[in-house]
């Protein structure tokens, strides 16, 4: 069965999954980029180098922000949501950072994994932490079988 999510499911959603899409669109072109980020009170939290989403984003700070979990085809669960791009700086990067790591950490896999790297580096001048507050939120599901009960991801 298809169905949609309640509130609380698209919450877990966003606060389960560690890799989303933004899709931006700025000078009649759209963007779609995957990124890993923190989910807390409502927003999403990134960090980033210079390039191209940044420089969209930018421009027009209106933004798509996409996460879903499949477990196979007819069991998948998916958020859609709109907010705005938004730098931090000071003492609400730093606490974005914290957000980031503590995030990251269960995957850390490796001495290079963002995870073990330093707040120092995430705040220079080359990166930046980012917010998006999601404003309006959608979830969407598939569920196989007979009572629709979502398998959603426990928390890493
Ligand atoms: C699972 C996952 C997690 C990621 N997490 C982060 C993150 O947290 N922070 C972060 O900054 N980056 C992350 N990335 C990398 C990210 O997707 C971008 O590649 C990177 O951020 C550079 O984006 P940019 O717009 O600055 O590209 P630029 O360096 O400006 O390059 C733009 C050009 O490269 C192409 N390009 C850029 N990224 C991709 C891509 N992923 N796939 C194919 N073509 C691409 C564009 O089409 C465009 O032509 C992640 C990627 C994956 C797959």
């Amino acid at each position: 069965m298809l169905g949609k999510l309640e509130p609380a499911q698209i919450e877990h959603v966003l606060q389960t999954e560690v890799v989303g899409r933004i899709g931006c669109h700025a000078d009649g072109r759209t963007y779609v980029v995957p990124v890993t980020y923190a989910y807390r009170d409502g927003a999403v939290y990134g960090h980033t180098g210079k390039g191209l989403k940044v420089e969209m984003m930018r421009q027009n700070p209106h933004v798509c922000f996409e996460v879903d979990h499949m477990v196979d085809m007819t069991n998948w669960q998916s958020v859609i949501a709109w907010g705005d791009f938004e730098e931090l700086h000071g003492q609400e990067a730093e606490r974005a950072m914290v957000y980031l790591m503590e995030r990251m950490a269960p995957l850390a896999t490796s001495e290079t994994a963002f995870a073990h790297g330093d707040a120092a580096h995430a705040l220079s001048a080359e990166a930046l932490v980012y917010r998006i507050r999601l404003a309006d939120k959608t979830g969407r599901f598939e569920e196989r079988g007979g009572k629709p009960k979502l398998h959603l991801a426990p928390a890493l």
